[in-house]
Formats: C-alpha cells, structure tokens, sequence
C-alpha cells in the first residue's frame, strides 16, 4: 500500500487502497474535478479521523468508513466551515433496521449527536442512478440541525444574504408538493418531504445531487436556492448545462 499526506489536512494519510476504494463504489467521486478532490480527501480524512463509526450487524472496515465519510463530506464540499461539530457517532446497519422498537423498520435516522444508516441503501445511493442517497438525506438533518434547531433551516455560512429567501422559498415549494400530493399528480421530490420543512430540505438534498435535471425543471426556485446553499452546481459539474 502507498501513501500520502492528505494535502491541507493537517492530519491523517490517504492511501491509494482507498482511493480505489471511492472510485469503485462512489458515482460522484470518480465525476470531482481535481481541485475537488484535493479538498474532500482531507475533509473524509478528517471525518473519519474524528467521528465512532459503529457496525450493527455489518463489519465497519475502511470501505465502510469511506462510504459513510463520502456521503457526508459531499455535502459540504464547498462549505469548509461545516466541519459536522455536533455530529459525534454514526451507527451503520446491515440493512433497514427498527429505531424506536414498535416494528417500523427504516432506512436512516438523524439526531443532534448522531446519525443512523442502512449500509446497503447508503451503497445503493453511493452507486448513483437511482436518485436518492439516505447518506445526503441523513446529513443534510446533521446540517440543519447545526444551529440546534430542526427547522429545515442550516447556518448559511457560504452566503448569508440567503436568509431573506429561505424561508419564503421553502414554504412556497412545500406548499406546491403538498398540493401535488393531494392531487395524486407524482413528484420530483418524496411525498414524504410533506412532512416538514425540515423534511423538504432533506429530501430536496437527495434530488438535488442525484437527479439535478428533474429538480430544476420542476422546481427551479428550490435549485437555486440549494446551489447557493451548497455552493455547488451538480448540472454544471455534469457538463450539462
Ligand atoms: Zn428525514
């Protein structure tokens, strides 16, 4: 195995193992400019480094580690003063796992201090094509939560002019889901983002990065707003604008 100081990182060592690893199995890494990989290395380095990553079921080797870390560090590529400080364990199942024991099995849990994961659909989402990721879903909760309020609202830390916006915006494409869903007409987004503000912000999240396209053409308004959010734009990268 070789390996390298993490360029910027101030801590860890990256090996070529894992960068294989990412490449294999993340759709969106082996898609990152090189000036994006040089800053999400140091950043999963630093997640994993810093945050208990258990196993439930399911043995939580490197590849385990990286798949979780990636998922995370996506997120928040192009938000370098979002390090995740309040997130403290991450607890990975082998698959959908009962949370509140009433026999609800689920998929991915947030909490202020931790998150939940079903390893199998984080690999599935990781794979890209299918649209959805628990991991962004999970993490985009961690995100929200970050000002200690589970509001659909994050600390805009990139650009915070968006605070006069936000609100008005994520109320109104709600409002545009919740009467979709009455209608029975389908949606870009979950049906199950009608839940919440908080909820629209998470599953918007997934659309976002995974199904770009479809979430600027049905809602162009919520795009922008997360494209400023995340300081990304994942049609530019694509090429596909
Ligand atoms: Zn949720």
């Amino acid at each position: 195995m070789t390996v390298r100081e993490v360029k910027g990182a101030g801590q860890g060592i990256w090996s070529e193992v894992w960068e294989q690893i990412l490449m294999t199995d993340v759709a969106f890494f082996r898609r990152l400019s090189v000036r994006s990989l040089d800053r999400i290395r140091p950043a999963i380095a630093h997640f994993i480094d810093e945050k208990e990553i258990l196993g439930h079921g399911v043995e939580i080797d490197d590849r385990a580690r990286l798949l979780v870390a990636a998922a995370a560090c996506r997120l928040t590529l192009n938000i370098p003063a979002e390090t995740y400080t309040r997130l403290r364990c991450v607890d990975v199942y082998a698959t959908l796992f009962e949370d509140e024991g009433d026999g609800h099995r689920i998929e991915g849990n947030a909490r202020l201090h931790r998150v939940s994961l079903a390893f199998d659909r984080l690999e599935a989402g990781l794979r890209g094509g299918s649209g959805e990721n628990v991991g962004y879903h999970e993490f985009a909760h961690v995100l929200d939560t970050s000002d200690g309020l589970f509001d659909g609202v994050p600390p805009l830390l990139v650009d915070p002019s968006l605070h006069r916006s936000w609100t008005l915006v994520l109320e109104a494409e709600l409002a545009r889901v919740r009467a979709a869903v009455e209608a029975g007409e389908p949606t870009v987004i979950s049906r199950h983002a009608t839940a919440s503000e908080s909820e629209l912000f998470a599953y918007a999240t997934e659309v976002f990065f995974e199904a770009p396209t479809s979430l600027r053409e049905a809602h162009p308004a919520l795009y922008t707003l997360l494209a400023k959010y995340y300081a990304q734009d994942p049609l530019a990268a694509a090429g596909r604008v």
